[in-house]
């Protein structure tokens, strides 16, 4: 809203108007027939009125509903990045600079759900290129609790609330973990003390899936992106989560607008773990299994730049609610991976887009990139740029339209090929350990860490069934004996691994 002015000059306000133009003389009486009669059906003002109310809403997202967003600006600080990795321009000298917005949100909830629920936070990026956007669309941990695209609805499932009685349920997560042991890692991470980030600014943010990258000589090198916040990393432990829901829902969406009002401009910076193409295949870990993080020392993090935010929103509706993300968004020199994840996403986000925002969701302000745009797609529901004009309307033509420039084909990548309709032998040549990373984690954590994780999964995991609890005790202890041991004790189930489900 604009600030409330000292003197309410009415000579100086617009006119009020219809949605076409119209001015309108009163707009607080309906047009009645007579003093007491009914209201006639000419009063276009008041259909007009209640029809666009009744339009307001446009679906939520059914992932990352509840977020918060601002503007800011990325610059690079590594020459090396485009001396050796990547070709894209917006690395090409030190002290660039690119626009881009980024949005922040919880998963689980609903659109009016609390900020400070445990759950991951939606860490993404998108960045107006010269050669397009480029979106980052990350969470705030470095892996995800499944690997394979087909059972991401199911897995969202049990994050929302149960089909009779709409209420939430810890039992459909725990019942679908307990056969899912590659979602461990990222339950502990949920579970731990960084389960519920203090704000948006003090969390890290991840690309999470394994990316590529392009250089100037052709050569391929796939990268795991990481930002980190400059302001430190900061939680709520549980209970402190429950007082700030209940005193404030919108705690991280104020905050982030206070610190941007206030001029205290949150910052992160951005790394990259660089692994060599060649290097994918020999590599202990998969590389491409989003359950899995490359250990620093095997991959230590390589400094690309840092970003700030610094404009909050001028309308929530117009630039945050309609952002459109998606990894599909890439630009020259930056390029996929065969993460299986991210394969299930390039289809997910756009499409998703189009049935929230419509065909032509790129023309909303926010998500139009800030390059030329020419493309033969047209037509569509809410065309608004002019449609090409006369351009071609195919392609090839002789007519001087658009035409694709072989130097944008990404070299070609090598695979072992043989077409297998559902691979289950993803990780044929790679160890496949559910367990070590997770435990890993659990190893670095001080005590009083090590205390919030066992509160916090007990806390989860005390009203579920005894058999599934008695299924994920020996989980974690596969994990940790002495995070096994815990639990037992604190849940009272014995370790017995006959009981895992897996
Ligand atoms: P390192 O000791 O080099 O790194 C440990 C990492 O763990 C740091 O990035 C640290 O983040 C992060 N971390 C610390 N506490 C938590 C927590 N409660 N939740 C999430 N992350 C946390 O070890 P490795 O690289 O060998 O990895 C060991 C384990 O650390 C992994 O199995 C994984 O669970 C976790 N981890 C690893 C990351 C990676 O990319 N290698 C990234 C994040 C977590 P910070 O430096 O910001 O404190």
């Amino acid at each position: 809203m604009t600030k409330p002015r000292e003197q309410d000059l009415r000579s100086e306000r617009p006119t009020m108007t219809t949605n076409e133009g119209l001015p309108v003389g009163d707009n607080q009486n309906s047009r009645t027939a007579g003093r007491f009669g009914p209201i006639t059906f000419d009063d276009f003002l008041l259909f007009e009125k209640t029809a666009h109310f009744n339009r307001e809403r446009i679906p939520e997202r059914v992932v990352h509903a509840k977020g918060s967003g601002a503007f800011g600006t990325f610059t690079v600080t590594n020459p090396e990045i485009a001396q050796k990795y990547c070709k894209a321009k917006l690395f090409e000298t030190v002290g660039k600079q690119t626009e881009m917005v980024a949005r922040f949100s919880t998963v689980g909830g609903e659109k009016g759900s609390a900020d400070a629920e445990r759950d991951p936070r939606g860490f993404a990026l998108k960045f107006y290129t010269e050669e397009g956007n480029w979106d980052m669309v990350g969470n705030n941990t470095p892996v995800f609790f499944i690997r394979d695209p087909l059972k991401f609805s199911d897995f969202i499932h049990t994050q929302k609330r149960m089909p009779a009685s709409g209420l939430k349920d810890p039992q459909m997560m725990w019942d679908f973990w307990s056969m899912a042991p590659e979602s461990l890692h990222q339950v502990m991470i949920l579970f731990s003390d960084r389960g519920i980030p203090a704000t948006y600014r003090h969390m890290n943010g991840y690309s999470s899936h394994t990316f590529s990258v392009i250089n100037h000589e052709g050569e391929r090198f796939w990268i795991k992106i990481h930002c980190k916040t400059q302001q430190g990393i900061k939680n709520l432990r549980a209970d402190e989560a429950q007082e700030v829901m209940g005193k404030d829902p919108d705690h991280a969406r104020r905050d982030l607008n206070e610190a941007i009002e206030a001029g205290k401009f949150p910052k992160w910076k951005m790394f990259w773990q660089i692994m060599p193409e060649e290097e994918a295949l020999g590599y202990r870990i998969h590389p491409f299994d989003l359950s899995k993080v490359w250990p620093h020392s095997d991959y230590p993090l390589t400094e690309v730049g840092e970003f700030e935010l610094n404009r909050n929103p001028e309308n929530f509706f117009a630039e945050i609610e309609q952002v459109a993300f998606s990894p599909v968004n890439i630009v020259p020199g930056i390029g996929y991976s065969p993460d299986k994840m991210l394969q299930g996403r390039l289809f997910s986000y756009p499409d998703a887009h189009r049935y929230r925002l419509g065909t032509n969701y790129q023309q909303i302000p926010v998500n139009k990139p800030k390059c030329p745009m020419h493309s033969y797609n047209k037509d569509g529901q809410m065309r608004v740029d002019g449609n090409s004009g006369g351009c071609p309307v195919y392609e090839p033509n002789t007519f001087a339209g658009p035409i694709a420039r072989p130097e944008h084909t990404d070299p070609a990548l090598k695979i072992d090929a043989e077409f297998v309709a559902r691979f289950d032998d993803w990780h044929s040549g790679f160890e496949v350990d559910d367990y070590q990373q997770p435990g890993d984690l659990y190893r670095l954590m001080n005590e009083d860490q090590k205390e919030q994780l066992v509160e916090n999964l007990t806390s989860s995991m005390e009203s579920i069934p005894e058999r599934i609890k008695k299924a994920v005790v020996p989980m974690w202890a596969k994990c940790d004996q002495d995070l096994g041991e815990r639990l037992s004790k604190s849940l009272g189930v014995p370790i017995d691994e006959a009981a895992m489900m897996v």
